[in-house]
């Protein structure tokens, strides 16, 4: 794997497993890769491979029955996954904060946002109302929202601005990573638009990372500097999303990149994935998509692959057939 020591975030071998009565289900099995400081990085794939559990985990956020029970995941040269509580209060919010798809709903609806901005910052910065309250009216012009409307409640605005109220939120401790799952996804597709592009402008000016989830393949790519391709709590492969899907090294990220229109160019017919991602329970031997896949060969059935560098694509990817 490509080991860069300037990167931001540093995954390695990370698993996290939902702990039920009789069974332990491995919904991230051994995943690796790295986030660079000012990269917008993807995680694409079916529902239910692992992204949100995987983003919950480098958040820390892993609640029971999940459980992450291995692997590493280094933030700025630090172990993460060591942290004890001042840390984590520290970490979390001061140096990654987040972006959910309901984030919107969790605003309260009985307080004005003014107060909720303000609290945020006051919980981790040690500074006056006064300041907390000027921080809170930037953050607002920065999203995009006149701050003469902080003293309104969240149900005064539309979903799209109360969406950007916690982006603001997310922003205003100046965090290194900001990890966005399916941010606008509760939005109409304008909307949607308008935000994921304030989001570039707004990475572009500040310099932070991005972690970003969406099931939106085309916005992926339009957003995105490199995409992860998740198949059943494994990354498949890594690399541009300039080139991505238009080079696929694996048969998953062919099939996947098929499934959707493309950005540009003459319609084409899409074509879906026959069959459907094996659940937990039922992981079949060796490579997990081969049932699915239509070049299997023998090895395929009996052996998982390991993600291998392609450096000529700045790629990695983990299929027996590239090997042959
Ligand atoms: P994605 O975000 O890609 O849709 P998830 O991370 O939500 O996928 O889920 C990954 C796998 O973990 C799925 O098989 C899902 O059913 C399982 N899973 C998620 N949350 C739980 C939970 N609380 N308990 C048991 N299994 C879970």
């Amino acid at each position: 794997m490509f080991f860069d020591p300037s990167a931001l975030m540093e995954v390695r071998n990370l698993a996290i497993d939902y702990v039920g009565d009789n069974e332990v289900l491995r919904a991230v099995n051994g995943i690796s890769f790295n986030i660079k400081r000012g990269e917008i990085f993807g995680l694409a794939g079916e529902s239910g491979c692992g992204k949100s559990t995987v983003a919950f985990g480098l958040a820390r956020l892993t609640r029971l029955p999940g459980l992450v029970s291995g692997g590493s995941v280094s933030f700025n040269g630090e172990e993460v996954l060591n942290f004890d509580g001042d840390r984590l209060r520290q970490y979390r919010w001061g140096e990654v904060s987040f972006v959910f798809q309901s984030a919107m709903n969790a605003l309260n609806p009985v307080i004005r946002v003014s107060e909720q901005l303000t609290d945020v910052i006051q919980t981790h910065k040690s500074c006056s109302l006064q300041v907390a309250r000027e921080r809170a009216a930037e953050m607002f012009e920065l999203v995009g929202i006149h701050p003469d409307r902080l003293e309104d409640f969240p149900h005064q605005f539309s979903g799209g601005m109360r969406q950007r109220i916690c982006i603001a939120i997310a922003l205003c401790l100046e965090p290194k990573l900001i990890i966005m799952d399916e941010p606008t996804t509760a939005l109409d597709v304008v909307v949607q638009r308008d935000i994921i592009e304030q989001i570039r402008a707004l990475q572009e000016q500040l310099g932070f990372s991005v972690l970003f989830i969406t099931h939106d393949l085309g916005l992926m790519i339009e957003f995105c500097d490199r995409i992860g391709i998740m198949y059943s709590g494994e990354l498949v492969e890594v690399g541009p999303s300039a080139t991505i899907f238009e080079n696929p090294l694996h048969p998953y990220t062919e099939a996947l990149g098929q499934s959707f229109p493309p950005l540009t160019g003459p319609r084409v017919r899409l074509e879906g994935i026959e069959g459907s991602p094996p659940r937990l329970s039922e992981i079949p031997l060796g490579c997990r998509f081969s049932p699915r896949c239509s070049k299997a060969i023998a090895v395929c059935k009996n052996q998982s692959p390991h993600l291998i560098d392609y450096p000529k694509q700045e790629s990695r990817a983990a299929c027996h057939l590239l090997q042959l």
